[in-house]
């Protein structure tokens, strides 16, 4: 029987870069037909790490070049930059594999902001590093001419690093959900989202944040009333004891057992640990709905459960 299925794509469904990514698309909209194929009504969510990366560099480049010409342009508009590239290469393979399997359905892109909590204590404490390398006095100049927080990576430089806040609901649901319910695929919530607070009235304001993919999709999940969300990445299961000698693979987790595991540090900060904890908060949030983590060229063997870890109840 079909089920509705929210998939979160992960770096490697997108690749690093422009040819990369237009390659990798390909591979991808070949493993979200195959379970279109078999009845099931998907909803796309995917990462912008090196795309986002890429258009703030740029952006970051022309200020630098002609100051009095460009102004800075807010993180917000850089992920909506990556949310319409990423979505229109995907719209693009999508549209080519279903029509090359005879399937008439159409494929959107919803630009989709997520609203954050402005008193997110993430915002008191940045951690995540985006954009080029700087050197110190560029970086001094920064926090003074722009406020923002920079810090240095592993001797490499400095960075800007921004604050990645919980992504508290989704702006454009409605209309998700409507062409969701007409037929559509729909990609939404890329690259966590365009974070935004509501201000005065109806006005939301781009904040200087990234929301990490895999809560937003968690959210995004729950919100259209999907069973299972698929988290896709470069593993085909999560491991405890990763890269040790004693590492064993896991096919099921209870929410209880991921917490055992979670407190025992077996899922890194920043890769497996927000998949496994969007992966237990979908599974807890109705009766009967699971996650599943695995490969990307695994998904239909996982939806079979042939493969991949299931987090369920
Ligand atoms: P994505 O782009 O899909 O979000 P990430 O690199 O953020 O990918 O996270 C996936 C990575 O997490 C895997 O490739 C793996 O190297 C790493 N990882 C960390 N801890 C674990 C674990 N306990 N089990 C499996 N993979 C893990
Ligand atoms: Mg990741």
């Amino acid at each position: 029987m079909g089920k509705r299925i929210v998939i979160a794509l992960g770096g490697n469904a997108l690749g690093n870069n422009l040819p990369e990514q237009m390659t990798a698309v390909r591979q991808t909209a070949k493993a979200i037909v195959d379970l279109i194929q078999e009845g099931h009504e998907v909803i796309l969510s995917h990462g912008n790490g090196p795309q986002v990366g890429m258009i703030q560099k740029a952006m970051q480049e022309l200020t630098r070049s002609d100051p009095e010409k460009y102004i800075p342009c807010p993180l917000s508009v850089c992920v909506a930059m990556s949310q319409g590239y990423i979505g229109y290469d995907l719209q693009n393979a999508l549209r080519e594999e279903l029509l090359d399997r005879d399937i008439q359905k159409g494929v959107a892109t919803v630009l989709t902001q997520v609203e954050v909590d402005r008193s997110d204590p993430a915002f008191q404490s940045p951690t995540k590093p985006i954009g080029a390398f700087m050197t110190k006095e560029e970086a001094d100049r920064m926090v003074a001419e722009r406020g923002y927080t920079v810090m240095e990576d592993a001797g490499r430089g400095y960075r800007r690093v921004v604050a990645s806040p919980k992504p508290k609901s989704i702006v454009e649901i409605q209309s998700i959900r409507d062409m969701a319910a007409a037929g559509l695929v729909v990609v939404a919530c890329g690259g966590g989202g365009i974070p935004v607070y509501a201000t005065q009235g109806h006005h939301l304001k781009g904040a200087p944040a990234v929301i990490d993919k895999d809560f937003a999709s968690c959210v995004l999940a729950q919100q259209v009333q999907a069973d299972t969300l698929i988290i896709l990445t470069a593993v085909e299961k999560v491991a405890i004891n990763f890269g040790k000698p004693d590492q064993k693979w896991l096919d099921t987790l209870t929410p209880e057992e991921a917490e055992v595991y979670m407190g025992q540090g077996h899922f890194a900060p920043g890769s497996m640990l927000p998949k496994v904890q969007a992966a237990v908060e979908f599974a807890r949030s109705a009766p009967g709905r699971s996650a599943l983590i695995t490969l990307l060229e695994k998904a239909k063997d996982g939806v079979a459960g042939k493969t991949g870890t299931v987090i369920r109840q």
